[in-house]
């Protein structure tokens, strides 16, 4: 049994007091809801105060980004070590990390081991771009991603995976869930394939790009897909809480 999950990605977004105020709007609502896994991942210079106002709650934190290195001169950069005082989850490969940044898998798969050596959860993020979906290699890339990513790794459970097409992330251009479902069985079978078919089944892969309240239904009601990274949705407590509680709901009716 997979405990649905639904995190919040805020991007670049919020000052600190802004994140605190949008935290307090939502965080009696979203700490009843039950059956969902609930993670906020606001900027780094905010974890400290939100992980403080979430302290007693069932919400929990991650951050966006880390460097793989523990210390050392990089000037600028955060670590795991530094991370897993602050939070438990850490999203790494997101495709503005990837296309904005030049992360290449190479260094995907290199945080990826330094989260898990650090006792950080990777949310990792995998997806194709437009031109590759209307050229049909959307397993390709996804194959290689994953392939990449976990490279090198023993079968671990502390992650979860997000199919985040790239041609759909804050455009409001949502894949079908037909679609999400589809390729999400896929990255089980590329799952199954590198480690086996019972990590592949328990593993928790998430579709993310231009989720909101109105098409959460459509994707969570695969049985496929076990929740939602969400972006832009995110940064509106209405919004989140009405994801959250759809995703509670339905999944509890597949029980
Ligand atoms: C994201 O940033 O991971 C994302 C899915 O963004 P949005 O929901 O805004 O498309």
């Amino acid at each position: 049994m997979r405990i649905p999950f639904i995190a919040g990605n805020w991007k670049m977004n919020t000052t600190v007091t802004e994140a605190e105020k949008l935290v307090l709007e939502m965080l009696d609502k979203l700490d009843r809801i039950e059956g969902v896994e609930k993670v906020l991942c606001p900027p780094f210079v905010s974890l400290v105060a939100i992980g403080m106002m979430l302290q007693s709650s069932s919400i929990k934190l991650g951050a966006q980004n880390m460097y793989f290195e523990t210390e050392g001169a990089y000037t600028g950069e955060i670590s795991p070590l530094m991370l897993r005082e602050l939070c438990e989850f850490v999203i790494l490969g997101h495709s503005e990390r990837r296309w904005y940044f030049r992360e290449t898998d190479e260094v995907v798969n290199k945080k990826v081991k330094a989260a898990l050596a650090n006792n950080l959860k990777p949310i990792l993020c995998v997806g194709e771009r437009l031109e590759e979906n209307e050229a049909g290699k959307t397993e390709e890339i996804i194959n290689r991603q994953v392939i990449s990513a976990l490279n090198g790794l023993e079968p671990v459970h502390d992650l979860v995976i997000a199919y985040e097409p790239v041609w759909a992330i804050g455009t409001g251009k949502a894949a079908s869930g037909e679609q999400a479902a589809a390729t999400i069985q896929f990255i089980r079978d590329v799952l199954a394939k590198l480690w086996n078919k019972s990590i592949a089944q328990d593993l928790r892969i998430l579709y993310g790009g231009s989720v909101t309240s109105v098409n959460i239904a459509e994707f969570i009601s695969h049985l496929e897909i076990d929740g939602a990274l969400v972006g832009g949705a995110s940064l509106k407590a209405g919004e989140f809480l009405n994801i959250v509680e759809k995703t509670a709901e339905i999944k509890a009716r597949h029980l």
